[in-house]
């Protein structure tokens, strides 16, 4: 049964309503355009995969927070696992070549570092991931011949902004802290076999989004993060 007051709170409540109503469909309807949610691009990276042990987790955590990454593959571990290459890609990752057994490539004779890239960019074509665009040295290590042959076979070098120290021991804070202070464009060092950077994952997500920054792709033009183009 209603009193007299409720019936004349009714206005005001149902006008309420209405713009919680109207706010909603706003909220909504912009959720589909990153572009107006996203400030900034930072580029996530993840290093060492493809693996049956940790490639299928790292893609659901991601999925789960609609963060898309960057994964540098080795050549064998593409080979070795193209099921996993195919998941990345189908995932919407972006895939990159990291080498093909993940030498100190300055070490190495220019045909060997030939060999290096040239079969990596095969296995993980071969494996349906693409002909990467992108290139990283393992360990960061460089210099001209490296660059030079990287060069050849179309790919931009990307070494990074900032090292998580996830390959280091660095704890799941620590993690989180490193991406808490990228910057627009920045791109950061992770792998895909630490534990502690799995379990980064949402908190990761969380940090970036409490800062307008969104997950983006690594330009071959330019080398820093930048809105997903595909
Ligand atoms: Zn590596």
């Amino acid at each position: 049964m209603r009193t007299a007051r409720q019936l004349a709170l009714r206005p005001a409540v149902t006008a309420a309503v209405a713009a919680l109503a109207l706010a909603a469909t706003l909220i909504v309807g912009a959720a589909p355009s990153h572009a107006a949610t996203c400030s900034a691009y930072v580029g996530l990276t993840f290093d060492d995969g493809p693996s049956d042990a940790h490639t299928p987790a790292l893609l659901a955590a991601l999925g789960r927070y609609g963060l898309r990454a960057t994964m540098f593959n080795e050549g064998q571990y593409a080979a070795a696992y193209p099921a996993q290459v195919r998941s990345e890609a189908a995932a919407g990752m972006w895939i990159g070549d990291h080498s093909y057994t993940h030498p100190h490539l300055t070490r190495l004779s220019q045909a060997r570092i030939d060999s290096e890239i040239s079969r990596t960019q095969q296995a993980i074509a071969a494996a349906g991931g693409g002909t990467p665009k992108l290139f990283r040295p393992p360990y960061g290590e460089t210099d001209g011949t490296v660059q030079g042959v990287a060069a050849k076979y179309g790919l931009r070098q990307v070494i990074w902004d900032a090292d998580s120290q996830d390959w280091n021991g660095a704890s799941t804070d620590a993690i989180v802290q490193a991406v808490s202070r990228l910057t627009d464009g920045q791109v950061i060092l992770l792998h895909e076999w630490p534990p502690n950077t799995l379990a980064a994952i949402p908190r990761i997500a969380q940090t970036l989004a409490g800062r307008g920054l969104c997950a983006g792709m690594i330009s071959a033009q330019t080398g820093h993060a930048t809105a997903p183009s595909g």
